[in-house]
């Protein structure tokens, strides 16, 4: 497979999104489930409208929608991001085309399907912090492949953009240059295991996860705190060893596969892991979300068991503690 027109896109969709950040940024709430920008609509759009030129007959989830598109962002707005996707891809563009994009493949079904979270960590990309610009492609449950736009990848110009595909994972300027294949670490001493958590508090239980990095013996490994999903892509380029999510105690809201789709390729692809709470493959078959799964554990894979452990006893403590 090709990858290079998903790859055009996710550049082209963090072009945009740049220039969202820098001159008028735009925060709308969505039906409750955190902020949207006209970032994400637009980066969807062109995301979308290379899938269908390049895969038609694929389907696609992602995570915003035509609907939505039309009744939360006032006709003014519209117009804005309808003239820079336009402007993206060098032709006029209609918003009816602009809805037809963000809906396009959701009706159906398909072998294939691309997982797209168009602006992941869109608090950190209001915040001026970290964001991701994700597509997965799921076959029968497993994520194959993967393009990541990640504009503020540290040490890297104008930020990165990761793909995965065949087995190996691969890292090139956003802006272009030279690419070349990334792996996980081989760090296994816990002191030099470098860490990996969301910056937002609602989004993980940042108790639970230092007990965990606790009982697993990596008490004294330097925690990094990042929004989105650049945290799979460090891990797949060994710039870290442990992404951790586990939710608050009390939480009880699905995780997005659109959040993890993606992320997992680029690691599987990096030779590293990414596992549910209990070691089990994370569960990219049913849907929207994630109905199984109850964490994330991302590793370089040398240290996987060792963070797995730990997460059970503290699993142990929290019932003996009930
Ligand atoms: P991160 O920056 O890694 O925390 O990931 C950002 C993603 O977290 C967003 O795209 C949301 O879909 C997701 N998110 C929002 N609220 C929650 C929550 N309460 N628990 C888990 N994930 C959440
Ligand atoms: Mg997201």
């Amino acid at each position: 497979m090709n990858l290079e027109p998903i790859k055009a896109a996710v550049r082209q969709a963090a072009a945009l999104c740049g220039n969202v950040q820098q001159r008028h940024i735009v925060a709308q709430q969505k039906g409750g489930d955190g902020p949207v920008t006209i970032a994400d609509y637009g980066a969807q759009a062109l995301i979308c409208a290379a899938i269908q030129a390049h895969f038609p007959g694929d389907c696609v989830l992602a995570e915003e929608s035509g609907r939505q598109f039309m009744e939360l962002v006032a006709a003014e707005q519209r117009a804005e991001v309808v003239g820079l996707i336009g402007e993206a891809m060098g032709r006029e563009v209609t918003e009816a085309e602009v809805v037809a994009w963000l809906d396009y493949g959701q009706s159906h079904d398909a072998p294939r399907k691309w997982v797209i979270d168009p602006v992941d960590g869109t608090k950190g990309f209001l915040a001026l912090r970290h964001y991701a610009i994700a597509v997965g492609l799921v076959v029968e449950g497993q994520p194959v492949a993967g393009v990541m736009g990640c504009p503020g990848y540290p040490e890297i110009e104008g930020g990165a953009l990761f793909w995965a595909q065949d087995g190996s994972c691969w890292l090139e300027p956003i802006s272009g240059g030279t690419s070349r294949q990334v792996r996980a670490s081989t760090v296994t001493d816990p002191a030099a295991s470098r860490v990996l958590e969301s910056v937002e508090k609602s989004h993980a239980g940042f108790d639970r996860m230092a007990r965990a990095r606790e009982l697993a013996g990596l008490a004294a490994a330097p925690l990094v705190r990042i929004d989105s999903m650049e945290k799979y892509a460090r891990i797949a380029a060994g710039d870290a060893e442990l992404y951790l999510r586990l939710p608050n105690i009390k939480s009880n809201r699905p995780h997005s596969t659109w959040d993890h789709a993606a992320g997992a390729a680029l690691v599987a692809a990096g030779g590293g892991k990414a596992t549910d709470v209990d070691g089990t493959p994370l569960d990219f078959a049913s849907g929207a979300t994630m109905a199984r799964t109850r964490g994330m554990v991302v590793t370089n894979g040398l240290i996987h068991d060792q963070v797995l452990a730990g997460v059970q006893a503290l699993f142990n403590e929290e019932q003996q503690g009930q």
